[in-house]
């Protein structure tokens, strides 16, 4: 039996469950205020750093827990600044986050899942399907990694890499507990946007949260027929399930939707796109965001140009939408979340099959 998968990784509690786990083994409450510090404050991923931990208590720890501590697979640095990280966990599995650099301050986009189920057809993160959901000290260990890598503070996280953050609910709830906790690193909620391709359940549930957060709803068309060919969770939770949600979510948080709108060369950024989008989503107050799509291979789509993505701006505005079109960060380094992952598990095959081309030629 592997003993190493039956430790308890204490970095996936929040403080009240650090707390209960403490008092199981014995220890009191402040052990617990303590142990969190180091994990989610300093940013400790060994038991014997903790200085101020009685010996016995640290030698029982590294025997029966763990600590979310992702190796540093791949480091791509573009000039822009922008710093991807190919990131491998403890059980092998590989994900992606990147390092944003703005005037603001340096923003995290982190994973939450390993693949994806939802399969959008232009993303490059779901096109294996879904591994596994990241547990919350796992998606919180992203940012510790690239904060201590670049040794400069993170003050702003999307959750905009692999995976659908709604469809791991629960443990992306606890990670925004463990980063936004005055005990961790204490990012505002304000400085945190979650991205969804559009799980109504889901955002009914969040918006029951009352989080200050941003909700950032991939919406990338505004017709049935071109979003459901472009994304088939819009089957399930179509245009007239979606958007009525996105407005209860804003009369109930008191919080601004954005849309983000991915423009694919004549497939969603004509003219008559642009008036149906604004009759769509008009009243809302909402804000669009515009990127050219990035094309991933097997991918049947191509962008659309800058002109046009301009040209479509004006259109909205002019039509009393807010939109902006998304400065491309990091263009340089292997584009669009999902790509280094895949990629890299390319090279893994190709290396097995290599090696077992290599065995059957053996004498
Ligand atoms: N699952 C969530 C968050 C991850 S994707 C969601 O769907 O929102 C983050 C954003 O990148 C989404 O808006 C997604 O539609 C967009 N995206 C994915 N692949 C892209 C590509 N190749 N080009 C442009 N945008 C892409």
């Amino acid at each position: 039996m592997d003993m190493a998968a039956q430790k308890i990784c204490l970095s996936d509690f929040t403080l009240p469950g650090l707390t209960e786990y403490m008092k199981s083994i014995g220890q009191p409450a402040f052990r617990a205020k303590q142990i969190f510090k180091w994990i989610h404050q300093k940013l400790v991923t060994d038991f014997s750093a903790m200085t101020d931990q009685p010996k016995s208590l640290i030698s029982q720890l590294e025997k029966d827990c763990t600590i979310a501590a992702p190796a540093i697979r791949r480091r791509q640095q573009s000039k822009d600044g922008t710093v991807k990280y190919l990131l491998q966990l403890a059980d092998g599995n590989c994900i992606e986050t990147v390092l944003m650099r703005y005037h603001y301050g340096n923003t995290v986009c982190v994973s939450t899942q390993v693949g994806c189920a939802m399969g959008c057809r232009f993303c490059a993160s779901t096109q294996a399907g879904r591994v596994r959901d990241l547990t919350p000290g796992e998606i919180a260990s992203e940012i510790y990694t690239a904060q201590k890598d670049t040794g400069e503070r993170v003050s702003h996280v999307v959750l905009m890499g692999i995976g659908e953050p709604l469809h791991n609910f629960d443990n992306v709830m606890d990670f925004l507990t463990l980063i936004s906790c005055p005990e961790g690193l204490n990012i505002g909620m304000r400085n945190i946007s979650l991205s969804t391709c559009g799980l109504v359940p889901g955002i009914d549930k969040l918006a029951q949260r009352h989080l200050q957060l941003t909700l950032s709803v991939s919406l990338h068309a505004p017709d049935n027929a071109t979003r459901s060919s472009m994304m088939p969770v819009n089957d399930a939770f179509p245009l007239e399930k979606l958007i009525p949600a996105c407005r209860r979510y804003q009369k109930e948080t008191g919080r601004r939707i954005s849309f983000e709108y991915s423009m694919v060369k004549g497939v969603n950024d004509s003219p008559q796109k642009a008036r149906e989008l604004a009759e769509l989503i008009k009243g809302m107050g909402a804000h669009v965001n515009l990127i050219p799509i990035n094309p991933v291979d097997g991918s049947p789509y191509s962008a659309t140009d800058e002109a046009n993505v301009r040209r479509f701006q004006k259109m909205l505005e002019e039509l009393g939408v807010n939109a902006t079109v998304r400065r491309r960060l990091g263009t340089d380094i292997s584009a669009a979340c999902g790509q280094l992952r895949r990629e890299d598990a390319r090279q893994q095959k190709q290396q097995t099959s290599d090696l077992q081309g290599e065995r059957t030629d053996a004498p």
